[in-house]
């Protein structure tokens, strides 16, 4: 199944739910957190549904470069890089992850804690 028409980011990508859109193409979009955790906090999902990084096939390994590379890019566009910025991919409940259709967060614009909480 490509797409679930119970997921929340599903819905984004196809543009059910509306979102602050950063960009988008045939394979991901880049959309602003809706309860953003810095002052530059953005979420890249991909189109097709995958719930956990889990569930990532071999040949996702394109479509997961492709949404990196995207993500170094909107720190750039964003003027994160002088700075520095953090991307964060979260896995299962230990990890906190609360909507399982896969996304990377890309997250700048003030100092950052490590260990994470
Ligand atoms: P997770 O906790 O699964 O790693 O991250 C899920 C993220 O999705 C959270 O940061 C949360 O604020 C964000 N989020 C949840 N619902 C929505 C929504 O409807 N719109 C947007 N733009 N972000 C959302
Ligand atoms: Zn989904």
């Amino acid at each position: 199944m490509d797409t679930d028409p119970n997921c929340l980011f599903c819905k984004i990508a196809a543009g059910e739910i509306k979102a602050d859109l950063l960009h988008r193409d045939e394979w991901h979009v880049a959309f602003r957190d809706a309860n953003p955790q810095a002052p530059f906090h953005a979420l890249l999902v991909p189109v097709k549904h995958i719930s956990t990084l889990d569930d990532l096939a071999n040949e996702e390994g394109r479509l997961i470069g492709d949404i990196l590379l995207s993500a170094t890019r909107l720190a750039r566009e964003n003027d994160l890089v002088r700075g520095g910025y953090r991307l964060v991919w979260n896995c299962g409940p230990d990890a906190g992850q609360s909507v399982y259709h896969i996304h990377l967060h890309v997250l700048g614009g003030r100092r950052m804690a490590w260990p994470p909480g």
